[in-house]
């Protein structure tokens, strides 16, 4: 996959595959692009060249080789509701109790019955710790409260899935391991899930690969004891080891 803007590259030559039920990692450098490929994934941005496919269905666009087309809107909505996000900055709906955020999409997008959607919103929040908030507004929430309720919604699309965007970047220090843990269980549970971050401790932990970026493009991909113990490019070695 590629990406430029406006004939600026900011995606090079970008390959990777995912195993289902695996937990990957994406470090590197601010404006190594990391944001920009989370985003060409679940096509929120279109790549300049290249393709993504989950269990072997394109995203974005249909057909094979070279004689794809671009999708309608409605088979592109269809298909990306199998990789769902969350963001820095929960991008929750503030007009929308936590248990509606949770059910608007199943809801309206993927047109399951409200009271069905609601019943297992809450089962949802509950597994985030979250019960007792179903009914209240976001703007009461702490912003790990307010994390959680985004990663509920992700789960409640029942996605194949999940990309974060450094989920824990926008939080007070305090409120950074409630998140972590809720990801932790997660990942022990074998979703598949890509997660750009900082925390290199938490990534170590709980990645099953390391993907490092830098320049727009992907350095190393690594088992997590490889890549922190035994680098194999200056420019990782330095990012791990920065003072
Ligand atoms: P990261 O998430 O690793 O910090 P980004 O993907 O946000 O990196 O950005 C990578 C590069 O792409 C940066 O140089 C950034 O300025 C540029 N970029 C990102 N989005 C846009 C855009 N919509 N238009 C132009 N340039 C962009
Ligand atoms: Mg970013």
């Amino acid at each position: 996959m590629c990406k430029d803007f406006d004939g600026f590259e900011v995606l090079r030559d970008i390959d990777l595959d995912l195993a289902p039920g695996t937990t990957t990692c994406i470090l590197g450098p601010s404006g190594s692009g990391k944001s920009t490929f989370l985003r060409c994934l679940n096509w929120l941005e279109e790549p300049s060249a290249g393709s993504v496919h989950i269990d072997g269905k394109p995203i974005g666009r249909s057909g094979n080789g070279r004689a794809t087309r671009p999708m309608a809107r409605r088979e592109l909505a269809s298909t990306r509701t199998s990789i769902a996000m969350v963001f820095q900055h929960f991008a929750l709906w503030p007009h929308l109790t936590v248990l509606g955020n949770v059910t608007e999409a199943p809801v309206h997008v993927l047109g399951r019955p409200k009271r069905e959607a609601e019943e297992e919103g809450r089962a949802i929040l509950a597994r985030v710790g979250l019960t007792e908030k179903a009914d209240v507004y976001p703007h009461t929430l702490s912003g790990g409260q307010k994390q959680r309720v985004a990663i509920s919604r992700a789960l409640a699309m029942r996605p194949k899935v999940i990309l974060f965007d450094e989920p824990t970047s926008a939080l007070d220090p305090e409120m950074v391991g409630e998140v972590l843990s809720v990801i932790r269980e997660l990942a022990r549970e074998g979703l598949t899930m890509v997660i750009v971050t900082h925390e290199m401790s938490f990534a170590r932990e709980i990645a099953d690969t390391i993907v490092f970026m830098d320049g727009g493009r992907i350095r190393e991909i690594a088992a997590p004891t490889d890549f922190f113990t035994n680098p194999q490019s200056d420019r990782a070695r330095r990012f791990i080891f920065r003072p």
